[in-house]
């Protein structure tokens, strides 16, 4: 039997998925939380609704990893550390060298590792997840699939700042975008349920989180994302600020007497609908739930605005757009989102159906059937897309 884990690593945290392949059926899912701090929390969900939960001490991820090996041998959805044939790994940042999923190995460590420059939060804790199953499974294949491997190899035009080439040259300062797999995994997936090949369609792509980022997917390729050097870029999201003029930087910098670093974490944590409501959230369920306060709408403006405005250049940047997809958190289950966006592009006859547009977290076509773009709504499966790379790279 062939297991394949889809692995999420943060700096005190493992998420994962385990999957029966190639079926591709969800035998078990859980997360470690609190990793290396006292009381940690681990979790399996498994079966038909059962979960085990445990409150303990984990001192690091290869004890997490060991830990949810041997549990899932005792709860029986194991019968042998034998039966893992595949390891994916989320990792953050691929930089320069990766432009598609790549099996692991020393020179690839390597590579991530020096590409946690552009990561520092991200790529050290993958690190940490992608040695201890080395470790553990030696010999098993481990598989690194990369958030900005989508938009590696995007156009210059969309790829480089207009600031001195010396640095995109020497520092490589351009765009990385993220959340590639997840656009990646829509646009595919968008092109399954519109039954066309996706070589033929020039699709949009909006996932909204609390992280957010908009792509234009033209043949099945990236050619535009709105995320830039880091995640900062782009609309507005739950916490960050999204594009914004640097030289308020400058401005609010002398102002508030503080450095750059503190100036970054205020664009990175404190901004967005959470600096906007003034610290009241960062939710949009909590946000929309004050609709019609003159000033949470004003917000709620400002946040559709910004995916509306780069969801508009998208279709010049194709020259055409064939279907618009809404994923995550918010672009699941938020229809005044989509109602918002779509309704700025009825002038070229896209409809949205009001009746299905209610219908939050269900896969399928949301336009009417009159539209010349097609809207849909596909929630998102990052974890399937790593167990597919796995699969894929099974030679
Ligand atoms: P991330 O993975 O970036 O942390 P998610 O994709 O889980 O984020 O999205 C989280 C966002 O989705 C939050 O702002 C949350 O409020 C929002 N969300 C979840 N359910 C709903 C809902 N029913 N209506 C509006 N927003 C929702």
């Amino acid at each position: 039997m062939s297991k394949t884990i889809s692995i999420n690593a943060g700096s005190s945290s493992l998420k994962w998925q385990l999957y029966q392949m190639p079926e591709e059926k969800v035998i078990a899912k859980g997360i470690t939380e609190r990793i290396g701090l006292k009381d940690s929390i681990f979790t399996i969900k498994y079966g038909d609704g059962q979960k085990f939960e445990e409150i303990l001490d984990i001192e690091d991820h290869a004890i997490a990893v060991k830990k949810l090996l041997d549990q899932l041998i005792e709860l029986e959805i194991l019968g042998s550390y034998d039966e893992i044939t595949g390891v994916g790994h989320r990792v953050v940042q691929g930089g320069k060298y990766f432009d598609k999923s790549v099996v692991i190995d020393d020179d690839v460590v390597e590579k991530i590792e020096e590409l946690a420059a552009f990561a520092p939060l991200h790529n050290p804790a993958h690190l940490m997840g992608i040695n201890a199953f080395r470790e553990l499974l030696p010999g098993v294949l481990n598989v690194a699939v990369f958030d900005t491997a989508f938009f590696a190899n995007m156009p210059k035009v969309a790829k480089y700042y207009s600031i001195p080439k010396e640095y995109r040259e020497k520092y490589d300062v351009r765009k990385y975008g993220a959340h590639g797999t997840s656009h990646r995994y829509v646009a595919q997936r968008a092109a399954e349920v519109l039954g066309k090949p996706i070589e033929d369609l020039k699709i949009i792509t909006c996932h909204i989180g609390n992280g957010a980022s908009i792509s234009a997917v033209d043949g099945g390729k990236a050619v535009d994302t709105s995320m830039g050097f880091t995640p900062l870029a782009g609309v507005t999201m739950g916490t960050r600020s999204g594009d914004i003029d640097p030289a308020v930087l400058q401005f609010l910098m002398h102002k508030l007497d503080i450095d750059i670093d503190e100036m970054l974490n205020i664009l990175n944590k404190k901004s967005g609908l959470l600096g906007l409501s003034d610290g009241f959230s960062s939710d949009m369920r909590d946000i929309k739930a004050r609709r019609g306060e003159e000033e949470i709408d004003t917000i709620l403006n400002i946040f559709y605005d910004r995916i509306r405005k780069y969801v508009g250049s998208y279709v010049t940047v194709m020259n055409g757009v064939d279907a618009i997809v809404f994923t995550a958190g918010i672009g699941e289950n938020d229809q005044y989102t989509r109602e918002y966006v779509i309704n700025g592009m009825s002038w070229f006859g896209c409809e949205i159906d009001p009746e299905k547009n209610l219908q939050n977290g269900v896969e399928q076509v949301i336009s009417t059937p009159e539209s010349k773009v097609k809207v849909l709504l596909i929630p998102t499966d990052e974890e399937l897309m790593i167990a597919r790379d796995v699969e894929s790279l099974r030679s």
